[in-house]
């Protein structure tokens, strides 16, 4: 018996004991083509050999010193970088790390209400976001997450958080409505929001640039954040771009919001940014939010004891060098193109293929019971979950999930490969995915 708390508590479960390339392999020989990078997360394969390399090298010289009286150089570096490469008008930002994306995700909610703090702005203490949405599992990140399965044992211990439509093109885009008149109308959702909650309560709004496993891969409508962008400061709110998922280079740009055209206040960031071989997230404040911090106390009003761990930190900046010295992200896009490509000619015309979405290497297909009703499977039937069982034993991961159309029902599958991919891995995991849509959709 297993003495490790894992997921399922009675699922048998392979054991990895290598990766190469964009495989894993277990502890019987047997090879996984990793179609998803785990949950998005392993940008660059699994053995590269710079980054393990970069994380053993810092390892032989300093790993940890207490970020309440050192800094180090690896976390230096890395925040140039990330400065550096920022959305247009994020300035002269600066970075905090942590260890996971939830994590990230409180420290930016707690940084939105330090803001507001530091500038007098007491009364501000709400936050908005959307649904569905996933920012994360621990309380807060919880409760700013729009995803009804997830929050409902928790739901008594929440805080209170609104929540406005994410903008799901495929089912909330009138027949008779422009992609353009679409964006504002779904943009305007937070703007009647923050007038009913009263402007002077609402500390930042929250959202995924493309949202990620709970909707699949869903990019905005052309326009929309930028509406966002003027809803926010007309009404001194903060955004909060949670791009744990869809950052780092899945969408094709470093910033998956560099598309969009705006900055954030605010940015998260994780999975690309370790690319797996570090548990490392961050946090992007912008120069407006460092400076009221400068005008006021000086101080960050929250820690956490491995913050701007040295070994971790020098991982995530090999990784963002790999990504920058091999020029990764013209790949994401050649090989996202592909990807799209294939998708649609061997998916496209699927009866039970609803929607094929997604951006750069980041791409879902949505399982509908029928096309012209776009009426979700069963949700027992636990198609997703079925479909990533039936890849696996065809030797090929795929990341499964349900919930998108009604925030229970509705399956999707989400494809995420290594940026590394060779033209025929992602052709394998094209034909693979329509092999196993085609046999378990009968
Ligand atoms: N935000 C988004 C968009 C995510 O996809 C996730 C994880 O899937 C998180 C936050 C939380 O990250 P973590 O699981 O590292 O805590």
């Amino acid at each position: 018996m297993s003495h490790v708390l894992r997921r399922s508590l009675t699922a048998d479960q392979p054991t990895i004991v290598k990766g190469k390339g964009s495989y894993l392999i277990d502890d019987t020989g047997r090879r996984y083509l990793d179609a998803c990078g785990g949950a998005a997360v392993s940008c660059l394969g699994h053995d590269n050999k710079a980054v393990r390399e970069a994380v053993t090298a810092q390892m032989n010289i300093l790993a940890y010193a207490h970020t309440g009286l050192f800094t180090n150089e690896p976390a230096e570096k890395l925040a140039d970088f990330l400065i550096a490469r920022a959305p247009k008008g994020t300035g002269e930002g600066r970075v905090m790390y942590l260890g996971s994306g939830s994590e990230a995700m409180e420290a930016a909610m707690k940084l939105a209400r330090q803001y507001h703090l530091e500038r007098g702005d007491t009364a501000r203490t709400r936050f908005i976001a959307r649904a569905p949405s996933y920012h994360g599992n621990t309380l807060g990140a919880l409760a700013v997450g729009g995803h009804a399965g997830r929050r409902a044992p928790f739901a008594a211990m929440l805080i209170d958080v609104e929540h406005i439509d994410a903008a799901y093109a495929y089912r909330m885009q009138r027949d008779d409505e422009t992609e353009a008149d679409f964006a504002l109308r779904l943009a305007n959702q937070l703007e009647d929001r923050i007038q009913a909650m009263g402007p002077e309560t609402v500390a930042a709004f929250i959202a995924e640039p493309v949202v990620g496993a709970s909707l699949g891969s869903q990019p905005a409508p052309a326009g929309y954040f930028k509406r966002i962008r003027e809803i926010c400061d007309a009404h001194g709110v903060l955004y909060i771009a949670d791009e744990v998922m869809c950052g780092m280079g899945r969408t094709g740009s470093l910033y998956a919001l560099e598309q969009e055209g705006i900055c954030a206040d605010i940015t998260t960031m994780a999975k690309g940014l370790g690319a797996g071989y570090q548990p490392i997230a961050a946090v992007m404040a912008s120069e407006k939010v460092i400076n009221a911090i400068l005008d006021g106390s000086g101080k960050l009003w929250n820690g956490h004891t491995y913050m701007s761990h040295a070994v971790a930190t020098a991982g995530a900046m090999a990784v963002m060098q790999e990504i920058e010295d091999r020029n990764l992200l013209a790949d994401v896009k050649r090989l996202g193109a592909r990807l799209e490509k294939g998708l649609r000619d061997h998916l496209g015309q699927h009866a039970h293929v609803g929607n094929i979405r997604g951006r750069g290497l980041f791409w879902s297909v949505e399982l509908v019971q029928d096309r012209e009703t776009k009426a979700p499977f069963d949700v027992k039937r636990n198609l997703a979950g079925r479909i990533q069982t039936a890849a696996m034993q065809a030797g090929v991961i795929f990341y499964p999930s349900q919930g998108c159309a009604d925030g229970t029902a509705g399956d999707h599958v989400l494809i995420a490969p290594c940026y590394t991919s060779t033209e025929e891995e992602i052709d394998t995991i094209i034909e693979t995915l329509a092999q196993v849509i085609e046999a378990e959709t009968v």
